[in-house]
């Protein structure tokens, strides 16, 4: 039935987190309904605080590897840690989260006959052998790194989708996020910039991981969220997997000196071992992404650095 409003209800899962709170936001600006559900594990309620009082917004306390009963006509979902440093910290949860929440969220999708947008990952490429990744490429994962957790559960839940599609004729949309960031980045959550942002900002060593010489393309999050809208608003024969990022390439190393130079800060960088299986390049051919959803990224870096600087130096004021 429709709703009473006429308004689209949408469910976005893992939506109190970094990109969830940005996506609620446009969503309820476009003049949606929108329900998030969290479990509050890597988010906060202090990214939706400005959501909460209004009322095309409602917050579910749920932990997505519960199966939930919602009448809903479109799920983004986005519950999962993103960070290596939360992600491996209950590495079978991830996995779970990735898997069974996964399926749950696909079953409601084909209860309810709803399009679901699966956030899936530049990670599931693994250290890739082709440069830049295209969408046709399958990939060079470890399945029992201390990755895996993430990048073999990302996959899985990849594979789902498909399934579900073809099984069961349920609409998806599979959008494959290469390094976001901007304001809302958990402060110790351990990814890249967040990291060398507060460590800047407080004077701290910048810790460049190996020799830094290792890449990766950061997308700013307003470009993100505009991916996924059009994506979702795009005809239900195109399932995707498209990337969506930014191709500008930089390394880690070349991140921390910009870091340093925008924040006029003292610190110093020095250099720790490399994580186990960290990849050494990464890159998005967006050229479907492109065509597809004329989509591609507005923000530059440095535009975007600065963006996210001032939100933390608000933040830890
Ligand atoms: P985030 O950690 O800020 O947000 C994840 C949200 O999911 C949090 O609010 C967390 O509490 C919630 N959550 C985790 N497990 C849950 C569970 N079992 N049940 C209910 N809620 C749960 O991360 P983010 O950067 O906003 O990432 C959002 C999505 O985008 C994730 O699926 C991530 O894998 C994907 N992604 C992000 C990036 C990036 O660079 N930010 C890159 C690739 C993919
Ligand atoms: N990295 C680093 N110092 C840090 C945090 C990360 O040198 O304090 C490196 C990390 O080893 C990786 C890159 O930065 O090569 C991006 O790390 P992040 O965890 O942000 O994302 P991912 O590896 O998942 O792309």
């Amino acid at each position: 039935m429709e709703n009473y409003h006429n308004q689209r209800r949408i469910l976005v899962t893992g939506g109190a987190g970094f990109l969830g709170s940005h996506l609620c936001e446009k969503l309820m600006k476009n003049g949606n309904d929108v329900i998030c559900l969290d479990n509050f594990f890597t988010g906060t309620k202090k990214n939706i605080d400005a959501l909460l009082s209004r009322h095309n917004f409602e917050l579910v306390r749920h932990d997505l590897v519960e199966p939930i009963l919602l009448e809903v006509d479109e799920i983004y979902n986005l519950a999962c840690p993103a960070s290596p440093v939360h992600y491996q910290y209950n590495p079978v949860k991830t996995i779970k989260t990735n898997v069974m929440g996964t399926i749950n969220m696909l079953g409601l999708a084909k209860r309810v006959n709803a399009t679901i947008l699966q956030a899936s990952t530049s990670e599931i490429y693994g250290d890739p052998k082709e440069h830049p990744q295209k969408e046709n490429y399958w990939g060079n994962v470890n399945p029992i790194g201390i990755r895996s957790c993430y990048d073999e559960g990302k996959r899985c839940a990849e594979t789902l989708c498909f399934d579900y599609n073809r099984q069961n004729d349920v609409s998806i949309k599979v959008v494959r996020i290469f390094n976001t960031y901007g304001p809302r980045m958990h402060p110790n959550d351990g990814r890249v910039i967040s990291n060398f942002i507060v460590r800047a900002l407080a004077g701290d060593d910048i810790t460049v991981y190996g020799d830094g010489n290792q890449t990766r393309s950061f997308c700013y999050v307003d470009d993100m969220i505009e991916g996924f809208i059009r994506m979702m608003a795009k005809s239900r024969d195109f399932t995707g997997p498209v990337n969506l990022g930014n191709p500008g390439e930089y390394t880690i190393l070349q991140l921390a000196e910009e870091i340093i130079r925008l924040t006029a800060s003292r610190s110093k960088i020095i250099f720790e071992p490399l994580p186990q299986d960290d990849p050494l390049r990464r890159k998005p051919d967006i050229s479907l992404a492109e065509r597809e959803l004329d989509w591609r990224p507005t923000i530059d870096l440095e535009t975007g650095l600065k963006k996210t600087i001032d939100y933390f130096r608000r933040l830890l004021k």
